[in-house]
């Protein structure tokens, strides 16, 4: 499955979670790695978006489109920071 990188998340994490995800850097809970998520690898399907470690290929966060919400998962990610404004 081909990809696209983080940055191809960034409309949806700034609309859902108000976080600029072009300049977050999340550490990876699988090897450990802190980088920029916009760095990651994106799979977008029809049923919603994985968001992959550059490194590893762990799961680092999952956008699913149900119904009337949308189900956020970022157990992958160990921590991830944002700039303070
Ligand atoms: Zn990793």
């Amino acid at each position: 499955m081909t990809h696209l990188d983080g940055n191809a998340l960034a409309g949806r994490f700034d609309d859902l979670l108000g976080i600029d995800l072009t300049a977050a850097v999340g550490r990876c809970g699988g090897c450990g790695q802190a980088r920029e998520l916009a760095r990651a690898r994106a799979f977008v399907t029809a049923m919603g978006t994985v968001l992959r470690c550059a490194e590893c290929e762990s799961v680092l966060a999952v956008l699913v489109d149900a119904r009337d919400e949308v189900v956020v998962n970022l157990s992958g990610l160990a921590f991830f920071t944002v700039p303070a404004h």
